[in-house]
Order: C-alpha cells, then sequence, then structure tokens
C-alpha cells in the first residue's frame, strides 16, 4: 500500500506515528491509543497518518515498512528519513537504537548493502557517507570532529546544495560504515550525559551518496539517503530559559518551523518553497519537493506528563500527513 507507486507520485511526503512504552522508570499511565493501525487517540483527540505504531511494535517491524523507501535510494531517487518529537520520546531510538535492537539507520545500511551485492553482477556500486550536526544554526563535520572550521553550505552550477569541505568516506562493508558513524556519534560531545543534552539540541544527519553503475551500458543511477535524527520539539518559554537555552530553543524551533512550511509549500503545490529559511532546509533542498521520498516518524510519549507536548507534536505532523 505505501511505496510500491511512488515512482508515480510526486512530492512525496509519508508520516509515520510512533508511541513508545510507558517506561519502567516512569511512575505514569498511558493516555495514547492506537486505533486500525492509522490513528491514535489521545485521551478524546484523534490524529491520523499514514500508519501508527504502538509501544508493542518492534524495531524489525517498524523497518519493515520502511524499507521500500530506503531501496528507492538505490533506484536512483533522494531520500529523506526523519524523526520529529519531544526529547524523550524515541527518536535516537527509532533511528538509531541500540547494538540489541537495531534501528532504521542500521537496517537500512545492511539492506543496501545486500542488495548491491545482489545486483553486482549488472551494476557495480560505490557508496559514500557523511555525517554532521547542525547547532545553532551552524555545520560540524563528525567525521573529521573539527570544530574550528566553519561548514557553508554552496549551491553548485546544478543548483543542489553541497559543503564543499565536508568529508565524504567511500564505504564497502556494513562493518566499516557502521565504525564510521559510532566514532562520528562519538564525535558529537563527550560523555554520556553531554551526549544526551547535547544531542537533544542539534540535528544529527547522516548521509549516504550511493553511485550504481550499469556494467553493460555505462549509465549510473545516483541516489541519496539521509537519516535524520532531529532537535527535541519541545517548547522552551522565555520564562524557563534564558542565555545559551534560549538561544538553543530559538534556532530549534526556527528549523523545525522551516521544515514544516517547506513540507506545506511542496503540499500545497507553491512555486516557492522557503528552503533558505534554515540550515536544515536548506541543505536537504535536492531531496525535499521534487520526486524525492520522504517518510517523517512522528515520535511521542504515551505520558499524561507528556501530553501537551505529545499533542503539539501530532498536530504538527498533522499538517503534514
Ligand atoms: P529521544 O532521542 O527522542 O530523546 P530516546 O530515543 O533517547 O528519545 O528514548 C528515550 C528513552 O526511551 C530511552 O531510554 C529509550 O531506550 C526508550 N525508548 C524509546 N522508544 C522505545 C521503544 N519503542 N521501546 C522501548 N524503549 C524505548
Ligand atoms: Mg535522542
Amino acid at each position: 500500500k505505501l511505496f510500491n507507486q511512488v515512482q508515480e507520485i510526486t512530492g512525496n511526503i509519508r508520516v509515520f506515528c510512533r508511541v513508545r512504552p510507558v517506561l519502567p522508570t516512569e511512575n505514569d499511565h498511558t493516555v495514547c491509543n492506537v486505533l486500525d493501525n492509522d490513528k491514535i487517540a489521545v485521551r478524546q483527540k484523534i490524529f491520523d497518518f499514514d500508519r501508527v505504531f504502538g509501544p508493542e511494535h518492534s524495531q524489525e517491524q517498524i523497518y519493515e515498512d520502511t524499507s521500500p523507501l530506503v531501496t528507492c535510494a538505490l533506484d536512483g531517487f533522494n531520500v529523506c528519513i526523519f524523526a520529529y518529537g519531544q526529547t524523550g520520546s524515541g527518536k535516537t531510538y527509532t533511528m538509531s537504537g541500540s547494538p540489541e535492537s537495531r534501528g532504521v539507520n542500521y537496517r537500512a545500511l545492511a539492506e543496501l548493502f545486500r542488495l548491491c551485492e545482489e545486483r553486482s553482477a549488472a551494476f557495480s556500486c560505490h557508496i559514500q557517507i557523511s555525517m554532521l550536526e547542525i547547532y545553532n544554526e551552524s555545520l560540524r563535520d563528525l567525521i573529521s570532529g573539527k570544530t574550528e572550521t566553519r561548514l557553508e553550505i554552496k549551491l553548485g552550477p546544478d543548483g543542489k546544495p553541497y559543503v564543499p569541505d565536508l568529508i565524504w568516506i567511500p564505504v564497502e562493508q556494513l562493518d566499516h560504515v557502521w565504525s564510521v558513524i559510532e566514532a562520528g556519534t562519538r564525535n558529537r560531545s563527550q560523555g554520556a550525559t553531554r551526549m544526551n543534552i547535547h544531542s537533544s539540541r542539534s540535528h544529527l544527519i547522516v548521509s549516504i551518496m550511493i553511485e550504481a553503475v550499469s556494467r553493460s551500458t555505462g549509465d549510473k543511477l545516483e541516489g541519496k539517503l539521509h537519516l535524520v535524527d532531529l532537535a527535541g520539539s519541545e517548547r522552551v518559554s522565555r520564562s524557563e530559559a534564558e542565555g545559551d537555552r534560549l538561544r538553543e530553543a530559538q534556532h530549534i524551533n526556527k528549523s523545525l518551523s522551516a521544515l514544516g512550511d517547506v513540507f506545506m509549500a511542496l503540499l500545497a503545490k507553491q512555486s516557492h518553497v522557503p528552503y533558505r529559511n534554515s540550515k536544515l532546509t536548506y541543505l536537504l533542498q535536492d531531496s525535499l519537493g521534487g520526486d524525492s521520498k520522504t517518510l517523517m516518524f512522528v515520535n511521542v510519549s504515551p505520558t499524561a506528563a507528556d501530553e501537551t507536548e505529545t499533542l503539539s507534536s501530532l498536530m504538527f505532523a498533522q499538517r503534514v500527513a
């Protein structure tokens, strides 16, 4: 039902909602109910998405519905997969997961390598990876780990965005690419607590460039897959935050609303799409809209304590769905 007909549809945006379980550490109850696999009820309010996954859905089941989109990248499409939601809602669990419970990123790469192998008689496949984070509207290369170099986004003669000094690493096996990603994740910041605080305030973008060259004709297919763990969407009020914290919150709000505005413009088929309003949308502009494919996970916490943020995430996502 989902991505089998995507080839004919342009400006394709899909939204999957995922409700995480109530955690053992939370002394709370759920206010969310999944209905018919594509609706979520938060008390009396009902929201509709392409798919809704509940606390009982495994990482494997989530990936099953994501896989058709991933394989589009091998067919030469640009694909973006986002995780949107408040801090603690399960974005990193969904995208990265853990060694015991792999998320979308690992499964997507495993599948890409498997398919390249499968098609190796007909195509030679080249995969490259880059990894960057956007924090307070500045870009940082997580593979180089250099904090001092300021990265800029430029537009090439083909009108496509690129980052001149960003490192792209050619990778040939899953083990290799995974160790690159783990090293990049460690570069994000030191220490587990810092990591959590920092990661909730920056966007993490893992990009995979796939080039498949036909052995018989020399024809080239180029696709891109961007895997994006977005900064936490929680609202921070002026009264709660000041200084750095307020500045971070303002940057996050700006880029998340810029992303929402781009989706809205694409859905409304507007001739002007406001990509320039944030680094995130400017960087991803050739992978949002046109014949690219987009999937957004909206991750929500089920608890009563998080109800306000859950409703605000679902409303954001509903505008896009
Ligand atoms: P975020 O990245 O949105 O801040 P995390 O992915 O770190 O949130 O999730 C917060 C906590 O909830 C983590 O301890 C994570 O392991 C747990 N968690 C999230 N989603 C699930 C899930 N579907 N099943 C089990 N535990 C989950
Ligand atoms: Mg996270």
